[in-house]
């Protein structure tokens, strides 16, 4: 061992989405693989990288932040994610032109173009340690729950966003890599999955849902199918950023009978045609509120959590009370409202009659205001209910975990005290039974039994 090379240092700064995150673990796995060390602090690192997010201005700003920070407290840094793919208003590089001393800048979904960028600021050590990582590679989330990448870029082109014009047009991993990630994710200890995407429903479109195979068996890449092999695997499958799409039926019955999370995380955006329509959302023709109630009858435990947007460009008094009204017929579990914000770039920016900022926000805290009873009423059904929880942290005060209508980092927890029979006791990880005793809007509070 003495000859070989000093292993070089990397810190990494992750920012953004979980699509974000899944593209962090990737360059953390490349960089663990050839051998480099990673390193949770500015000084003991030789290069920072700084995954960004160019989303909403303020992520914008927080990711400008991070990159300003680590230049001043390190000095080497590479940029990568969505922001690093913005041009400025004269069309180069809007990082490069902020902040000239960056050694490098990429787009999203760019491990190698970041691991070229490592390389010449670092020269990649001589004996990689490819035995010490595991096959799913290196996971920032805790270990018992992951994201799971079906897919990058979209096909639509809602008019507030600017994912496709950053991250392309839909492109799906073949089923047969995604069930290999996930089955290794499993062997590994993952008691969760979290299917993300920008449009998971439409999974395999790109590729005219071919043949692929799991496990020597030929299975179309296509999001039925790919539902359904994931309820094979034993744990929890919960899928995000589902369109309510007529197909999107097909997963109920898994659902009903517990394959995989009775939860689903349609982005609705906003209720009113014209309104959608105005923000060319996907499936924007479908009756809404007749699909729901179709999606209970076929699985009552469904949870459904959704967001809105607020004061979105030409959004009438009548169109905002459309959208009140909506949320009152339809009793959504989770919802989230955003005040409208001009992205720049989108072209909704262009569309007539902006709403005054005033205005959005008032809308907004209305529809949260509203909301929160109906959560609240929801929550309130659970108690005296017996609920299965998922334990993501045990404490000397007590346990904190999440029922199956909760996913990690957006929706509420579940309380309960440390049992004080030992054999109760659960780990980071444990499937619990919990009886319901409390409730607020968000949260539960229960036993273990
Ligand atoms: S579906 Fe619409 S909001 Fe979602 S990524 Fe695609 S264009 Fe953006």
């Amino acid at each position: 061992m003495e000859n070989q090379q000093k292993a070089g240092k990397i810190g990494m700064v992750s920012l953004g989405c979980p699509k974000a995150l899944v593209d962090s673990e990737r360059i953390l796995t490349q960089l663990k693989v050839e051998g480099y060390e990673v390193v949770p602090s500015y000084e003991m690192a030789d290069i920072v990288v700084v995954n960004t997010c160019g989303f909403i201005d303020s992520a914008v700003q927080e990711s400008l932040d991070a990159i300003g920070e680590a230049l001043r407290e390190n000095g080497k840094v590479i940029v990568t994610g969505c922001l690093g793919a913005k041009q400025d208003a004269s069309g180069g590089n809007l990082i490069a032109g902020l902040h000239p001393k960056v050694l490098a800048v990429t787009g999203p979904h760019a491990a190698d173009e970041v691991m070229q960028a490592v390389h010449t600021h670092l020269p990649r050590p001589h004996d990689p340690f490819v035995d010490l990582v595991p096959d799913h590679g290196v996971k920032l989330t805790p270990k018992h729950y992951a994201y799971l990448k079906i897919s990058e870029g979209c096909n639509h082109r809602c008019s507030f966003c600017i994912i496709p014009s950053m991250r392309g047009d839909l492109v799906s991993r073949p089923i047969g890599e995604v069930m290999r990630e996930a089955e290794s994710l499993v062997k590994s200890g993952v008691k969760e999955l979290l299917v993300v995407s920008q449009d998971t429903s439409a999974y395999g479109v790109d590729l005219k849902y071919r043949t692929d195979f799991v496990n020597g068996r030929p299975v179309k890449t296509r999001f039925a199918e790919l539902v359904q092999e994931l309820g094979e695997l034993g744990v929890w499958v919960r899928l995000h950023y589902v369109y309510p799409y007529p197909h999107v039926d097909e997963v109920l019955g898994l659902m009903a009978d517990n394959k995989v999370l009775p939860y689903l995380d349609v982005p609705f955006q906003h209720s009113h045609p014209d309104i959608l329509k105005r923000m060319k959302r996907p499936a924007s023709g479908e009756k809404n509120i007749e699909r729901i109630a179709a999606w209970r009858k076929i699985c009552p435990s469904l949870t459904i959590r959704s967001t809105f947007i607020s004061g979105f460009p030409g959004e009438t008094e009548e169109e905002f009370q459309h959208l009140k009204a909506f949320l009152e017929e339809a009793k959504l579990d989770r919802v989230g409202v955003f005040a409208y914000s001009p992205v720049e770039g989108a072209t909704a920016n262009q569309l007539p009659n902006p709403v005054e900022e005033a205005v959005r926000e008032e809308r907004r805290r209305q529809l949260m205001e509203l909301q929160e009873g109906i959560s609240f009423q929801c929550q309130k059904a659970k108690v005296g209910t017996r609920q299965k929880v998922i334990v993501d942290a045990v404490s000397g005060e007590g346990v904190l975990g999440r029922s199956m209508a909760d996913a990690p980092e957006i929706d509420g927890h579940v309380h309960m005290p440390k049992p004080a029979k030992t054999w109760l006791r659960p780990k980071v990880g444990d499937i619990v039974t919990v009886k319901v005793s409390g409730h607020d809007a968000y949260d539960l509070f229960g036993d273990i039994v």
